[in-house]
C-alpha cells in the first residue's frame, strides 16, 4: 500500500516536471547576447556558493554563459579566512568557474560573523566596481532573508539592491534566490514540484525554476571545503532543497521604491 502510493506520488511529481518544461521560458534565453551572457553571482562566505546556488551554477555553466562569483568575506569569523579562501577556488573548479573569475574581498568592515552589519553603501560600491570590470548582464544574489537568515547573507541582498536603485547600473538585470521554509528546505529534490507550482502561478518570467542537472558534483564542490566538511554540513547538502533546485525571481525596480522608504539605512 505504501510503496503503491510512494510510487503514485513519483509519478505524479514525475509527470507534472516533464509538463512544466514546453511552457516555460527558460533563464537567460531572450534578449540580445542571448547565447552568452556576463553573469556574477555575489555570495557572503565560500560555501554559500556550493550549500545554496549550485543549481544555478550547474545552469549557467553547461549553457554557456560567463560565470563570475564575487564573495565578499574570505570567512573569517573562525580565524580561517585564508584557508577558506583557498577552499572556494578549489570548489569553484569543481563547479566549472575559473579561477580567474572568482574574486573574494577581504575588507576590514566586511567581516564574516552574526553580529558584523556590512554597511550598503559600500557593498554597492564593490558590486558596481566588480559589474563595470567584467561587463557584468546579469547579476543573482540572496533574497532579503538570505536563506539560513544570516545577516551577511541579507546585507549582501540589500546592497545589490541599493546599486540597482541609486546608481547608472539600471540597465542590469538581478534575480533572487527564494527562500523557503524549514519544510521545504529540508525536502531534498521533491522541493522542485512545489517550485514548479510557485512558478507557474507566476507572471511568466518573473520566476524560474533551475533544476540541479548534476547535485553529485554540489556534493563533490562542498567537500572542497575542507574545514567546513562536518557530518551536519554533510547532511545539509544532502538533504537540502538548494543542492537539486534553485528558483530565482526578477528583483522588481517598483518593489525597490518601496523598500527604500522602509529600510532602515545601516
Ligand atoms: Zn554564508
Amino acid at each position: 500500500m505504501w510503496l503503491l502510493t510512494f510510487a503514485s506520488l513519483f509519478f505524479v511529481w514525475f509527470a507534472s516536471l516533464i509538463a512544466y518544461f514546453p511552457r516555460k521560458p527558460a533563464f537567460l534565453i531572450s534578449g540580445e547576447n542571448a547565447n552568452k551572457r556576463n553573469v556574477l553571482l555575489v555570495i557572503a562566505h565560500p560555501d554559500d556558493e556550493s550549500m545554496f546556488f549550485s543549481p544555478t551554477i550547474s545552469y549557467l555553466t553547461s549553457r554557456g554563459h560567463n560565470l563570475h562569483i564575487l564573495c565578499l568575506s574570505v570567512g573569517d569569523a573562525d580565524g580561517k579566512g585564508n584557508i577558506r579562501k583557498e577552499e572556494l577556488y578549489e570548489a569553484c573548479v569543481t563547479l566549472k568557474v575559473p579561477r580567474q573569475q572568482v574574486k573574494v574581498v577581504d575588507h576590514p568592515d566586511l567581516q564574516d560573523g552574526f553580529g558584523n552589519k556590512w554597511n550598503h553603501n559600500l557593498l554597492s560600491k564593490i558590486i558596481e566596481q566588480e559589474v563595470l570590470d567584467c561587463g557584468i548582464h546579469v547579476v543573482i544574489t540572496f533574497d532579503d532573508y538570505g536563506i539560513s537568515g544570516h545577516c551577511n547573507h541579507r546585507d549582501v541582498h540589500y546592497g545589490v539592491r541599493k546599486l540597482l536603485q541609486e546608481t547608472a547600473r539600471r540597465d542590469i538585470e538581478a534575480w533572487e534566490l527564494l527562500s523557503t521554509n524549514l519544510l521545504r528546505k529540508y525536502s531534498g529534490p521533491v522541493d522542485f514540484w512545489i517550485s514548479m507550482l510557485f512558478a507557474s502561478r507566476s507572471p511568466t518570467g518573473t520566476v524560474h525554476c533551475l533544476m540541479n542537472e548534476n547535485p553529485r558534483r554540489s556534493f563533490i564542490a562542498m567537500s572542497q571545503h575542507s574545514s567546513q566538511w562536518v557530518w551536519f554540513r554533510k547532511l545539509f547538502v544532502s538533504f537540502s532543497s538548494y543542492t537539486y533546485v534553485n528558483t530565482l525571481r526578477s528583483i522588481d525596480r517598483s518593489e525597490q521604491v518601496q523598500r527604500k522608504g522602509n529600510h532602515q539605512e545601516l
